[in-house]
C-alpha cells in the first residue's frame, strides 16, 4: 500500500503538517522516531507561543498538538528511520522492521543538540556532563553547576537550574551574550548566576562524575579549575539531514534547502521547520512552515492525480 503522505518528525513542523494534512483527508503517516516531540521535550515553561497566555510546558504543549493531529485520523509509528529512497516513486521510508512507501514526504527531522567536543565531555556524558536541563538538572539539587553558551537556550537552562542548584556559573566565549535582551536580563540580575566572560572549557575533570570544569579566559590565558558537579552544554544545534544526504540539496551547514515554499530539490518532497531554518528555530515558526508543507504536499498530489 503506497501512503498518500509519509511525514518524518513529530515536532511542532510535522504535527502540524499532520494537523493540516489529516484535516485535508490525507491520512498522513507521521514516523515519530524514538526522540518524538522533537527539542520542546527538552525544554521547559513556553512563554512566546501565542494562545498560550500564562506560558505551557514544552512537553505538554507537544502531546496538545499530538493529539490535535490524531484527532484527524493521523496515524503514528514510533520508530527511527534507518534509511530513504528517494531515487523514485513512491518514495521508500525504512523504519524499525517495516518499510512504507509514500506518494508525497515531509521532511520535518528538526535539529540537534551540539556538544563541545572536549575532553572528558563524552566520557562523562550521563555522569554529570548533559545538554538537556528539564531531563538533568534534579540530579544537581544543592550542587554547583555550569552552563557553557550565551544564546537564549544557555540562558533557559542556566535560569532552569537555579531552581536546583547552589549556584551556576554561565561560561561564554564572548563579552557580550547573543540571548535575547529579556533571557540575558534574568540571568545578570539573578543572585544565583554568575557570568564568566571571554571563556572557554578546555576540559570536563573527573573519574566516575564530573568534580571540575577547566576554564580558559581567551583573553588572559589564565587557566583555572573551577569545582561543579553539574556541566550542561547549551550552544546551539545541528540539523538532522543526514537520511536525505546526498538526495536533497543543502545548504553549507547542512541544513535542508527549500524552493518556492517548502519544496525540495526532489519533487514531491518537502520540508519544514528546523531542519530547514536555522534563522528563526522557534515553534510558531517550525508550526507555519509545517502547515505551508502540508498546504504545497497537498496542492502536489492534487496535480499529480
Ligand atoms: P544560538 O542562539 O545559536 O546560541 C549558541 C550560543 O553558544 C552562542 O552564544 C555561541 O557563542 C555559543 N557557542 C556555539 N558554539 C560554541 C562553542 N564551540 N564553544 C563555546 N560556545 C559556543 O543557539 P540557542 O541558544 O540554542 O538558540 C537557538 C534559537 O532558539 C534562537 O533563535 C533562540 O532565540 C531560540 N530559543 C528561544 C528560547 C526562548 O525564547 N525561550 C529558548 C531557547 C532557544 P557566540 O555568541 O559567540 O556565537
Amino acid at each position: 500500500m503506497t501512503e498518500r503522505l509519509v511525514i518524518i518528525g513529530s515536532g511542532p513542523a510535522g504535527l502540524t503538517a499532520a494537523i493540516y494534512a489529516a484535516r485535508a483527508d490525507l491520512e498522513p503517516l507521521v514516523v515519530e522516531g524514538f526522540e518524538a516531540g522533537g527539542q520542546l521535550m527538552l525544554t521547559t515553561d513556553v512563554e512566546n507561543y501565542p494562545g498560550f497566555p500564562d506560558g505551557i510546558m514544552g512537553p505538554e504543549m507537544m502531546q496538545l498538538f499530538r493529539d490535535q493531529a490524531e484527532r484527524f485520523g493521523t496515524r503514528f509509528v514510533t520508530a527511527d528511520v534507518q534509511s530513504l529512497d528517494l531515487s523514485q516513486r513512491p518514495f521508500t521510508i525504512a523504519a524499525g522492521d517495516q518499510e512504507h512507501l509514500a506518494a508525497a514526504l515531509i521532511v520535518a527531522t528538526g535539529a540537534s543538540a551540539r556538544w563541545l567536543g572536549i575532553p572528558g565531555e563524552d566520557r562523562l556524558r550521563g555522569h554529570g556532563v548533559s545538554a538537556c536541563a528539564t531531563c538533568d538538572g534534579f540530579f544537581f539539587r544543592d550542587r554547583e553547576i555550569m552552563v557553557v553558551g550565551g544564546g537564549d537556550s544557555a540562558m533557559e537552562e542556566a535560569l532552569f537550574l537555579t531552581k536546583f542548584g547552589s549556584k551556576v556559573t554561565v561560561v561564554h566565549r564572548r563579552d557580550e551574550f547573543r540571548a535575547s535582551k529579556i533571557m540575558a536580563g534574568r540571568v545578570l540580575e539573578h543572585p544565583k548566576i554568575e557570568v564568566m566572560w571571554d571563556s572557554v572549557v578546555d576540559e570536563v575533570l573527573g573519574d566516575d562524575a564530573v568534580t571540575a570544569a577547566r576554564v580558559r579566559n581567551v583573553t588572559t590565558d589564565q587557566v583555572s579549575d573551577v569545582p561543579v558537579e553539574g556541566f550542561f552544554v547549551a550552544i546551539g544545534h545541528d540539523p538532522n539531514t543526514s537520511l536525505v544526504k546526498g538526495q536533497l540539496d543543502l545548504d553549507e551547514a547542512g541544513y535542508l534547502l527549500t524552493f518556492d515554499g517548502t519544496a525540495t530539490s526532489v519533487a514531491g518532497v518537502f520540508g519544514a521547520g528546523d531542519v530547514v531554518d536555522h534563522r528563526y528555530r522557534q515553534a510558531v515558526t517550525a508550526a507555519g512552515m509545517g502547515c505551508q508543507a502540508a498546504l504545497d504536499a497537498e496542492r502536489w498530489l492534487e496535480s499529480q492525480e
